[in-house]
């Protein structure tokens, strides 16, 4: 991405003056990071900001000192960052938690024990695809969730979705953003319409689809969304749950314990509502404002220069890899979920096509994905994952049981690095492991 201008300098990512590694062979190279799906590394605006605030480093809601009222002051800013960067409502509530998983967690709780089910009630009313992360899947599960199939085309899958939507009561649809592995973008306007249509709400992980598209939640109907600050440039150990307020102010706090509470009697509670209802414990202020400045880095790219960027990358590799495969037909195989024509085209709030983020997963059939991982990164100094990408069901139904090959991209991606890990892995098929 270039580098020309402040705003896009801030973009550079900590590592951007390139970092070094060693290489099996002796020397050193540039790391090519191809693994930003995993976690992204923090922009070096963010890493500024932390460093601003971590010498106030005072509590968060519980201090009368000036250090703790700029504590409380950033802390609760960042939850308005979060808002704008992502479109909500005014009414919506931003919760901060551990990472997505947590945020999960923390809505499948709410959504169990205010629904007709109960508490862990085997009737939740949630409906998912088959195809999520398990950290959108496992929650639901726990609570009762039905799982629809996903079918040959993407078409087929939402008909089979619509069926199953109106086939039983249902709250909530819960559904990725972007797959974590093959990264295609399901229609999240029509999902959110199907769901609507029948009562219930729309929950998105978005996971993956918020480091790569700016997302409008009030424009696309999305009623939930949760990412991790981790794969937003942002450091470990944040991430964010937001949506609407009354099942979150209704249902039992995630968390017993201060902060959470108005008053506590020798045998009552009364519970607060609002954010501080689920976040008890003195909360994560650099994780919190680490991830609002990462929000507000990241919302001064034009969505189209964004996306345009990773497209270009995500085509020049889909394009190297098909080639490696051209020579010797079923060499490399891309796993997609769906054929390409059946991609959607409301994806993401830019109104782009969403032919799926900078994340593609591969097999090189006859070879272990571990031992090619270590190969490109031992000789070559690059990184991508190897493995089932918490994902087991889908890379089952993918057909690659035993795990596959990712390569993710982000903003610090450039096509030199892309060229590298087709260079790398031709020099692999050609010598063997
Ligand atoms: N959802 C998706 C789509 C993901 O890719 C991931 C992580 O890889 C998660 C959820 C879980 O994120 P975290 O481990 O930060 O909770």
């Amino acid at each position: 991405m270039p580098t020309s201008t402040p705003a896009q300098a801030a973009l550079l990512p900590v590592e951007g003056a390139g970092l070094q590694v060693p290489l099996a062979g002796g020397g050193q190279v540039e790391y090519a990071n191809l693994d930003y799906a995993a976690s992204a590394p923090c922009l070096e605006a963010v890493a500024d900001h932390v460093r601003r605030v971590l010498p106030y480093s005072a509590s968060v809601h519980r201090g009368a000192g000036f250090a703790s009222a700029v504590c409380t002051s950033l802390y609760e800013g960042a939850r308005h960052d979060v808002a704008r960067f992502l479109g909500a409502r005014a009414e919506d509530a931003v919760l901060f938690t551990r990472n997505t998983t947590d945020a999960v967690n923390l809505l499948a709780h709410a959504v169990a024990s205010t629904g007709t089910g109960g508490a862990g009630g085997a009737a939740a009313q949630v409906v998912l695809f088959d195809l999520e992360h398990h950290a959108n899947l496992l929650p639901w599960r726990r609570v009762g969730a039905r799982c629809v199939t996903v079918r040959a085309t993407l078409g087929e899958s939402l008909e089979a979705l619509d069926a199953e939507l109106r086939a039983a009561p249902v709250r909530l649809l819960a559904v990725t953003g972007a797959s974590n592995v093959t990264g295609e973008a399901p229609p999240l306007r029509r999902l959110a319409r199907l769901a609507h249509d029948v009562g219930a709400r729309l929950f998105v992980d978005a996971a993956q689809l918020a480091p790569h598209r700016r997302i409008d939640m009030a424009a696309l109907g999305i009623d939930y969304l949760a990412f991790s600050g981790h794969k937003l440039y942002a450091p470990f150990g944040a991430g964010v749950l937001v949506g609407r307020a009354d099942w979150l102010d209704t249902a039992p706090p995630y968390l017993a314990g201060g902060g959470a509470v108005r008053e506590v009697g020798a045998a009552s509670v009364d519970w607060a509502t609002g954010p501080a209802r689920h976040e008890a414990g003195t909360p994560n202020l650099a994780g919190a404002t680490a991830i609002a400045a990462a929000c507000r880095t990241l919302a001064e790219i034009t969505p189209e220069v964004w996306r345009d960027h990773e497209s270009a990358l995500r085509d020049r590799l889909l394009r190297g890899l098909a080639a490696l495969d051209q020579g010797a037909p079923g060499r490399v195989v891309v796993h997609r979920i769906w054929p390409e024509n059946s991609q959607p085209e409301d994806g993401a709030s830019d109104g782009g096509r969403a032919q799926g983020v900078g994340v593609v997963a591969f097999s090189l059939p006859g070879h272990d994905p571990g031992l090619v991982s270590a190969y490109l990164s031992a000789e070559h100094g690059i990184g991508v994952r190897a493995g089932r990408f918490c994902a087991h069901p889908l890379l089952a139904r993918l057909g690659a049981p035993g795990g596959a090959l990712r390569a993710s991209i982000g903003v610090g991606t450039t096509s030199a690095h892309v060229d590298r890990l087709l260079v790398a892995l031709e020099d692999y098929l050609r010598t063997g492991p």
